[in-house]
C-alpha cells in the first residue's frame, strides 16, 4: 500500500517565519517537502522510517518498466 502523500510529520514553526512550517525533524520547509517522501532529507527519521515501513519514494517508485511517456502526474 502507498501513499500519495505524506503529510503525516511533525511539524514545526520556521524560525521567526509564523506562517511557514517545517518538518520538526529535518527541518525541510513544507512547501519543499509538498507531500512528499523525498521532500525531506535522506536522513530524516520520518523518511526512514516510511522507507523501513515498506514506502518508497514517488520518483522512484511504480516503474517496473521504462516508461517513456509523460503522462505520470
Ligand atoms: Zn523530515
Amino acid at each position: 500500500m502507498k501513499k500519495s502523500f505524506y503529510i503525516d510529520y511533525p511539524q514545526a514553526h520556521m524560525d521567526g517565519q509564523a506562517h511557514r512550517y517545517c518538518c520538526a525533524i529535518c527541518l525541510q520547509e513544507t512547501t519543499k517537502i509538498n507531500g512528499l517522501l523525498e521532500g525531506h532529507l535522506p536522513d530524516c527519521s520520518y523518511r526512514l522510517a516510511l522507507e523501513k515501513a515498506g514506502y518508497e519514494c514517488e520518483v522512484s517508485t511504480n516503474q517496473p518498466q521504462l516508461n517513456t511517456t509523460d503522462e505520470e502526474d
